[in-house]
């Protein structure tokens, strides 16, 4: 289907959308951008109140609407006729996520931040509706399907955190429907004030700040090799410096709590911790005599546990997500406080 968005069309959403209004004001003039395509000068629609809209019914409309729920409520449907768009969101950040899948569909997309593709002249919508529930569970709020953004690496998590670059990095993850962007936990102790940026903007658009990532392995400072090898994992009889460590060593355990709590602290308003293991090496753990008698999974419980006793202590209502895709760490019952997640980021 084409929509000739060349003609007056109005933009009409309710009171009270705090974390789609900047998507509302995006929607408009990317609408005036099609209109350009086509020959037509760029005329972003106009925003009305819903309680105004009475007086021009003639008009095409795209009417925004949603529940006053809880912003994990992060579902929405939408559906196009050429004369009228209704995009409906679970919460205010439904909205907001229903509003970018809406513009992909026309064809406008943002590979990168401070970059826009628009679509060829006379480019149709992809499809006339989308509906997308968000399932959320009261008793399990991390089962929501949350889309992630996860740096890959340290340049990643510069760009997220630069200065200049953090309202332009929030906006791009909220056109590509990012829930939470995953914050490494040494940032929390070092990059404070470039947080606190990076969230006020992400806060715009309902995106949430979570801590963690790949990030179970920082719990043991790779520092601590020089004095403690017996803290490390042991591969053929050998201490490894790289991946994981010996989560059956006390000393080792000790230091992951006390990397734990000063982690946790410095990231004390997040309330949710990722602990996954290292990516590509997730089976990297401990053969050392004590050890051997756990499986990779059971180690990895261990060590997430460890952490997540030290989290219970400091702030009873967060929780720890940790990473396993088998069974077959059942024998080490997992704490409370942690969810088992089977698909990473
Ligand atoms: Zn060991």
């Amino acid at each position: 289907m084409t929509i000739d968005f060349s003609r007056d069309w109005l933009i009409i959403i309710p009171p009270d959308i705090t974390q789609a209004e900047k998507a509302a004001g995006d929607l408009s003039r990317c609408i005036g951008l099609l209109a350009a395509l086509n020959g037509g000068e760029a005329k972003p629609p106009k925003i009305v109140n819903a309680f105004d809209s009475m007086l021009s019914k003639t008009a095409p409309a795209i009417v925004l609407n949603c529940d006053k729920s809880d912003f994990r409520r992060n579902g929405f449907a939408w559906r196009a006729k050429p004369e009228q768009v209704e995009i409906f969101g679970e919460s205010s950040r439904g909205l907001c996520n229903g509003i970018y899948s809406f513009l992909a569909a026309t064809g406008i997309s943002w590979p990168e931040p401070e970059q826009e593709k628009l679509p060829g002249s006379g480019a149709g919508l992809a499809c006339d509706n989308v509906s997308e529930p968000s399932h959320f569970d009261e008793k399990t709020p991390l089962a929501s399907p949350w889309r992630r953004f996860v740096p890959e690496d340290n340049n990643g998590v510069k760009r997220m955190l630069n200065k200049s670059k953090s309202e332009a990095f929030a906006a791009w993850a909220a056109r590509n429907r990012y829930d939470a962007l995953v914050i490494p936990m040494a940032e929390f102790v070092s990059a404070g004030q470039k947080l606190k940026q990076l969230e006020k903007f992400a806060r715009d658009y309902g995106i949430t700040l979570e801590a963690g990532g790949y990030d179970l392995s920082s719990l043991i400072p790779r520092k601590t090799f020089l004095l403690h090898r017996d803290y490390f994992r042991m591969e053929d009889g050998k201490r490894k410096k790289d991946h994981h460590f010996c989560p059956t060593n006390p000393g080792a355990l000790k230091l992951a709590g006390k990397e734990a709590e000063k982690l946790f602290r410095a990231a004390i308003e997040a309330k949710v911790f990722h602990l996954w293991p290292d990516k590509g090496a997730e089976t990297a753990w401990c053969s050392c005599p004590t050890c051997r008698a756990f499986t990779t999974q059971e180690q990895n419980r261990m060590g997430v546990n460890a952490a997540a006793d030290i989290l219970a202590v400091l702030k009873a209502d967060a929780m720890i997500t940790f990473y396993e895709n088998s069974g077959e760490g059942e024998k080490i019952p997992m704490r409370k406080n942690t969810f088992k997640m089977e698909k990473l980021p």
